[in-house]
């Protein structure tokens, strides 16, 4: 069973998706991270995020892996380059401002939907990004799209300590030609922005359970 959460930035899509995670005893997969982590490298790396031919050629040899792990209590599915997970690192503004041209190199997409779809082998998932209902796994039967009013966004990650321009990150992701992000056919929408992410979650479990019921 694949859960694919899709959803526009600080939507609330890791907090819930984790949640939706441990109550069925799924593996959370957080698919923005692993375009943050080729980010990353790229920056390390003083590879231009810009020139597409040259952040391709580093996603072809960069020796990045998955791996099954336990954290908090959940298990996750993370890539690791040259045997290292930069959790921190991946969440800083100019990773952020920087992930969007990554994420929009075809080659880059490619590569990253094979792995995403590898992570099967590590039983059920709860997945979450931009084009897992549209692209990675677009026959699942339980899809989701979360989105909330951009100053509700804004105010969620300024919480977390984050100044990003979320509108502009939005719009490349939506308009990039390959995978962009839009809502996918049979998704069930949530527009979350008046609720607490016990409702968000709650809700999701309960229609999946009621999808479930009628298989
Ligand atoms: O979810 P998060 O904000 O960490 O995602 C970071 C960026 O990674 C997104 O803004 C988008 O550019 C890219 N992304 C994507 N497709 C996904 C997940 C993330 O293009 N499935």
């Amino acid at each position: 069973m694949v859960i694919a959460i899709d959803g526009t930035s600080a939507s609330g899509k890791s907090t819930n998706a984790k949640r939706v995670a441990r109550a069925l005893g799924c593996v959370y997969v957080d698919t923005g991270a692993m375009y943050r982590t080729l980010a990353w490298y790229c920056l390390k790396n003083r590879v231009d995020v810009q020139d597409a031919r040259a952040v391709a050629a580093l996603c072809r040899k960069w020796k990045a892996a998955l791996h099954c792990l336990e954290a908090d209590g959940l298990r996750v599915a993370r890539l690791f380059v040259d045997g290292y997970f930069p959790e921190n690192e991946i969440r800083t503004a100019e990773v952020s401002a920087a992930v969007p041209h990554v994420a929009a190199v075809p080659k880059v997409r490619e590569w990253m939907v094979k792995r995403q779809r590898e992570c099967l082998q590590f039983g059920s998932l709860v997945m979450e990004g931009r084009d897992i209902g549209t692209n990675v796994f677009p026959e699942t039967d339980f899809k989701f799209y979360l989105d909330a009013k951009l100053e509700e966004r804004s105010r969620r990650r300024a919480a977390d300590g984050v100044r990003e321009n979320l509108a502009a990150r939005d719009q490349r992701d939506s308009q990039r030609a390959v995978a962009p992000l839009m809502v996918p056919l049979g998704a069930k929408v949530i527009n979350n922005s008046q609720m607490t992410s016990e409702q968000t979650s709650g809700l999701i479990i309960a229609e999946i359970r009621k999808r479930l019921a009628e298989k």
